[in-house]
């Protein structure tokens, strides 16, 4: 039955990548017959693929928590401590490269000129966010204020904009809420993963720490984990034809394709360049430099998840086949993937930062602003910070990426100036950070692995310290 699995684990790659270019062309196809705007045609068509959707999403909530509490209840606090501490380490210094890659590209290529401005010219008025709310904004969601309500809604500190004009003494309240409604944004309002990710570990921690008295929790988490992974093994089978009609309906809904490629080709070109040095030169250097492993290998054991990533546009709904790549392809300690896939599909998201860096000088190009070294500084840091707190959704970068404009005085209005590609570069970059996880949980196994045992933590002993 191994020879068996092996076939049916190929079989199942096989059929994503071959649904990923029926979809494509289904789409390219239907676009000559649809009109780009029947949308009701186009929702029946990608009805399976919000089935797809939704599963993988349902999944995700009692997936997160129980890898979670049960990693950190089986691998002990210290252990943790330091798996955490390298976890953020690599987080962090691959999501300053990628932005660093992105901005050295956008400086060379510089894809914007002032005269784009005139042929993408909308109408608009400038508001701001202010970049410090956001970040108290992001703090705040980590500790929601009740559990329930943040298993289905990311409640937000409204951020509110003050500004009164001297001439007419008005003051503006615009929120930033209201200032994503008026271009069209849609704010997240589904989980507050990361609120849960932050509660999950802290209870495994606690219920490590407890021994004795914490083993039915221990167990209860652990059983479910099971439990929900072999729902996931189900869910899993429906990804090639989830995938196929969603990417169809996207590409008959895009209205002008040529024109889209002719006005925004370079700065496509830039953000696809960047996310390509990131995901095929950086990444795998490090992952060899680290290892001294095979990062090809590493990364054709993780084909499933990439594909969907791209297929779905969510680093979250790919979560479980990220897991399930991880564990039974590349045989990564389960404990280290427990902890690192979803702390990392919340928070590390090295693609949206490379195009949040791009898209902001881009912007800036365009607005014929020169933006100073300080602005550059700001842009990198602004742009990782967005990208941390960017939910692992379809197009949450595009939202965060206000925040971006704001800290160097561009106006936010601005972005739909690229909304009309986001949907195609969205795909990229959530394949580059899932890729982006992948990798970390693959380094820091080769690290900690022989800490923590594979089996889920059965003969570990339970862990006493103070
Ligand atoms: N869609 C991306 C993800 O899920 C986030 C983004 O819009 O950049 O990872």
């Amino acid at each position: 039955s191994l020879g068996r699995q092996i076939l049916m684990d190929n079989l199942l790659i096989i059929l994503i990548i071959i649904a990923v270019f029926i979809g494509v062309g289904m789409g390219l196809g239907l676009r000559g017959v649809w009109a780009y705007d029947d949308y009701k045609k186009i929702w029946y068509l990608e009805f399976p693929g919000r089935i797809l959707l939704n599963m993988l999403k349902m999944l995700i909530l009692p997936l997160i928590v129980s890898s979670l509490i049960t990693g950190m209840a089986s691998i002990g606090s210290q252990a943790t401590g330091k798996l955490g501490g390298a976890a953020v380490l690599y987080y962090m210094t691959t999501t300053l490269f990628a932005v660093i890659i992105g901005i050295v590209m956008v400086l060379t290529i510089h894809p914007g000129s002032e005269d784009d401005k005139a042929k993408l010219r909308q109408e608009g008025k400038s508001t701001d966010a202010k970049p410090l709310d956001s970040l108290l904004d992001l703090i705040s969601q980590c500790f929601p204020e009740n559990l329930v309500t943040a298993c289905f809604e990311r409640r937000t500190t409204e951020i509110t904009k003050e500004k009164s004009d001297p001439r007419t003494n008005e003051t503006d309240n615009t929120t930033y809420t209201e200032i994503l409604d008026k271009y069209g944004l849609k704010r997240d309002r589904g989980t507050n993963v990361l609120g849960i990710v932050v509660f999950s570990i802290a209870l495994g921690v606690v219920i490590n720490h407890l021994g004795e008295e914490g083993l039915p929790l221990k167990n209860f988490f652990k059983s479910l984990n099971a439990a929900t992974m072999i729902l996931i093994n189900v869910v899993i089978w429906f990804t090639p034809i989830g995938i196929m009609f969603l990417i169809a309906g996207k590409f008959i809904s895009t209205d002008d394709i040529g024109q889209v490629l002719s006005d925004l080709g370079k700065y496509m070109g830039t953000v696809l360049g960047g996310l390509f040095i990131h995901g095929f030169i950086v990444l795998p250097l490090i992952y060899f430099v680290m290892t001294r492993k095979n990062p090809g290998r590493f990364a054709l054991n993780m084909a499933k998840a990439l594909f969907t990533a791209w297929g779905t546009a969510s680093s979250s709904a790919t979560l479980p086949l990220t897991m399930d790549c991880l564990v039974n392809k590349n045989n990564v300690n389960l404990n280290v993937v427990r902890f690192v896939a979803p702390v990392g599909a919340t928070i590390n998201m090295d693609g949206t930062a490379l195009y949040e860096a791009v898209a902001c000088i881009f912007i800036a190009q365009i607005n014929g602003m020169n933006l100073s070294v300080a602005d550059v500084i700001v842009v990198s840091l602004t742009a990782t910070a967005a990208a941390i707190g960017a939910a692992g959704v379809p197009q949450a970068g595009l939202v965060t990426l206000v925040i971006v404009l704001t800290a160097v005085g561009l106006p936010t209005e601005d972005v739909t100036f690229i909304l009309s590609i986001d949907w195609f570069l969205d795909r990229f970059r959530t394949a580059i950070n899932v890729w982006g996880d992948s990798v970390g949980a693959g380094i820091l196994n080769h690290f900690f692995r022989d800490t923590f045992n594979s089996d889920g933590g059965d003969s570990i002993e339970l862990n006493m310290e103070p």
